[in-house]
């Protein structure tokens, strides 16, 4: 089985000011090897958390699907790997819902991640009235098969993250049972995606992560970390939830 994977995705947050905060987690990412620890910060911190680093990952939170050219504002994944990236998250449900991300323009931009020699981590995850409907399972299944990249040897690459996305920053989080039931629905939708090679592929929760309930949800079944917001921006937080993995 994989390490825990415990991914801190600072959104739009931090400047220069979080180096000290990124290096408290660095140091305490390299007390606890037996879990993987990953930050995704914003692009303009990406080289200096990179250069800083020496247990931790560190990603991006997006990437364009083009390799360059006239696309103003955007950043490419070579760019992203160049600036010592070495993963980044995809189709987070806030790039979804605000930046018009479908399934095709995710799985798009995970291929062009994947070719430039970055894992990826694909977010997928029901909005509250899909759940309330009874579709989260068909919501999610849906995005997989048409979000994720597909291809020879690409599963090894792959990280997916279930955040409900009303769960997300607001304190709300599913119960262990339902956690569990749609993380094996995952599982399912992997193996019938990658075959065998699904059932290696690492599914993080996401959503309300914090270091009082960490336990709990890391202990949920089929789920092999977290993705974590506001609890990732102090080092004492997020190395508590590394600490439960
Ligand atoms: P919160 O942990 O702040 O709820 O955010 C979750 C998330 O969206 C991580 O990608």
């Amino acid at each position: 089985a994989n390490r825990p994977f415990i991914v801190g995705n600072w959104k739009m947050n931090g400047t220069r000011a979080m180096l000290a905060e990124a290096r408290a987690i660095d140091r305490g990412a390299a007390r606890h090897a037996g879990v993987r620890v990953a930050v995704a910060p914003p692009f303009t911190l990406i080289q200096a958390l990179a250069e800083n680093a020496e247990t931790m990952a560190i990603g991006g939170q997006d990437c364009h699907a083009a390799a360059s050219g006239a696309y103003t504002g955007d950043v490419s994944a070579a760019m992203l790997a160049d600036s010592g990236a070495s993963f980044t998250i995809l189709g987070h449900s806030e790039r979804r819902a605000m930046h018009g991300e479908t399934d095709e323009i995710v799985r798009a931009k995970a291929e062009a991640a994947l070719a430039a020699g970055l894992e990826v981590i694909v977010c997928v995850g029901e909005t509250e009235a899909q759940r309330d409907a009874g579709q989260a399972e068909a919501v999610v299944c849906g995005q997989l098969d048409c979000s994720l990249p597909v291809g020879e040897g690409v599963a090894g690459r792959v990280t997916v993250a279930y955040e409900p996305v009303w769960a997300i920053g607001t304190g709300r989080v599913p119960s262990v049972e339902d956690i569990g039931a749609i993380h094996r629905a995952i599982r399912a939708r992997l193996v019938t995606i990658y075959g065998e090679d699904g059932a290696g592929v690492s599914i993080l929760y996401g959503g309300s992560v914090n270091a009082a309930n960490a336990a709990e949800l890391l202990a949920a079944d089929e789920v092999g970390g977290a993705l974590v917001g506001g609890a990732s921006l102090q080092a004492d937080s997020f190395l508590a939830i590394v600490l439960a993995a």
